[in-house]
């Protein structure tokens, strides 16, 4: 399929859509977040997404895990605060909801997603959170556990939503890539009301009001387990400072790649690793800010 052509996100749109940083601001004025990821078999997701928001500038990060692997989240995290919830069979169950209500409500931004696993209770726990008030980026199984529920968006209207597939993720919560990636992304953007970040070589971002742009950063370096989630944490802290998630989206993506591009120039496409991202997030920010 013919792509048709988009604007790009480059380094000088990012410098103009990033805030300044107030210098009177405190750990409040930078956003508090909440990350709900992880599960017995997914241990990394949690803390390279909670890092990928501390990278980020978010002032405060939370991390709510299942029960079991939360002294792993605990040893693993340093500026972030991890916390225990109730699970079933190592992954978030149902009686995780009203802690999670809670914490959601002091913060300024939700992610549900990375490492979460699927299981009836699970995806039954992501479902009924589509109702959150907060901003709120779904990722990985928070988004598998949409399949087949298309009517779900509904609860979702006048509320902002940023979804982050890679393309079997899209597929499976009803995306269609035989018109092409940039038509596919507008086309579930407008259907669904959120911000599609549709990942891969060129990552396409588009809104729901059916602005459009794609990514001129990142590399293959990057296909490995973990990279994604490090993304989802850096769109997390954008949205936690109250930018407009379509900027938000396009700032994020841009500097992931970005960061990726100067692990690769240091290590080397083939052993750099998600963690070399998180590294070089202060340096990709200080080329725009
Ligand atoms: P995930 O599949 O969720 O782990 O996300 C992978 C991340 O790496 C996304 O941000 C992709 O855009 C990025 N990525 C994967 N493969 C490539 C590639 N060949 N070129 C550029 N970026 C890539
Ligand atoms: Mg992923």
């Amino acid at each position: 399929e013919q792509e048709r052509k988009v604007e790009p996100i480059g380094r000088e749109l990012v410098r103009r859509l990033l805030p300044r940083r107030d210098p009177e601001g405190h750990k409040g004025t930078f956003g508090k977040v909440l990350c709900l990821c992880g599960s017995v078999g997914y241990t990394g997701a949690p803390v390279f997404a909670s890092r990928g928001a501390v990278r980020s500038g978010a002032g405060l990060v939370f991390l709510g895990v299942p029960e079991s692997i939360w002294p792993v989240a605990a040893v693993k995290s340093d500026e972030a605060m991890p916390f225990p919830l109730p699970e079933a069979e190592g992954r978030l169950s149902l009686l995780a909801e009203e802690t999670i209500r809670r914490r959601a409500a002091g913060c300024d931004a939700v992610l549900l997603g990375c490492g979460l696993g699927r299981g009836r209770q699970t995806d039954a726990l992501v479902r009924r959170l589509m109702d959150l008030p907060q901003p709120l980026v779904l990722d990985a199984d928070g988004i598998n556990a949409l399949a087949g529920h298309m009517d779900e968006w509904e609860r979702r209207r006048g509320r902002v939503t940023v979804l982050t597939p890679h393309e079997g993720e899209f597929l499976r919560v009803g995306g269609d890539l035989s018109q092409g990636r940039t038509a596919a992304a507008e086309d579930f953007a407008r259907r669904s009301g959120a911000v599609v970040v549709l990942k891969g070589p060129g990552t396409v971002v588009a809104g729901p009001d059916g602005r459009c742009r794609v990514n001129t950063t990142g590399n293959c370096g990057m296909a490995k387990g973990g990279s994604g989630d490090v993304l989802s944490g850096v769109v997390l802290a954008l949205l936690g400072l109250g930018m407009d998630a379509f900027d938000a989206c396009c700032c994020a993506v841009w500097l992931h790649g970005r960061a990726g591009d100067l692990a690769a120039q240091e290590k080397g496409q083939w052993g750099m690793t998600p963690t070399d991202l998180l590294e070089r997030l202060p340096q990709a920010l200080r080329e725009v800010t």
